[in-house]
């Protein structure tokens, strides 16, 4: 079973879609197997990362940052570079498992699309596998 979401993004930021993911779950009737997540655009990203503290998420923006400047050096003529540096960084998805009806996530993980060349309008599947 695939489903399609959409989010509206700031500039930049992580956007905990863990609810979005379970709801796709609950309708799929699924009770063992995997769940993808997946970003088709090259300036964001999906990753999982600490769904408690606020500040781990924009610590990790932070460092990206410092990680990935924009550079005189790039050569993309869009001005973006940096953007999608931090997208290949951070990946296009990731895969859960499912067991008993439930997505494996431990307690303090969440899943996040990752916004690096926003505002935009992102679209995000999440792909539902019995097995
Ligand atoms: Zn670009």
């Amino acid at each position: 079973m695939l489903y399609e979401y959409h989010l509206k993004t700031e500039r930049e930021g992580f956007y905990n879609i863990t609810s979005y993911v379970r709801q796709a779950l609950i309708e799929s009737r699924v009770t063992s197997g995997l769940a993808v997540v997946f970003c088709p655009h090259t300036t964001a990203g999906i990753t999982i990362n600490e769904n408690a503290d606020p500040d781990v998420v924009t610590d990790l923006l932070y460092a990206l940052d410092k990680t990935y400047p924009d550079r005189p050096q790039f050569r993309h003529a869009e001005g973006n570079s940096a953007a999608h540096l931090k997208s290949s960084c951070i990946g296009a998805s990731e895969t859960v498992i499912i067991e008993d009806g439930r997505l494996l996530l431990g307690t303090w993980q969440g899943i996040y699309f990752t916004e690096f060349d926003g505002p935009r309008t992102r679209t995000f599947y999440v792909k539902i596998i019995k097995g």
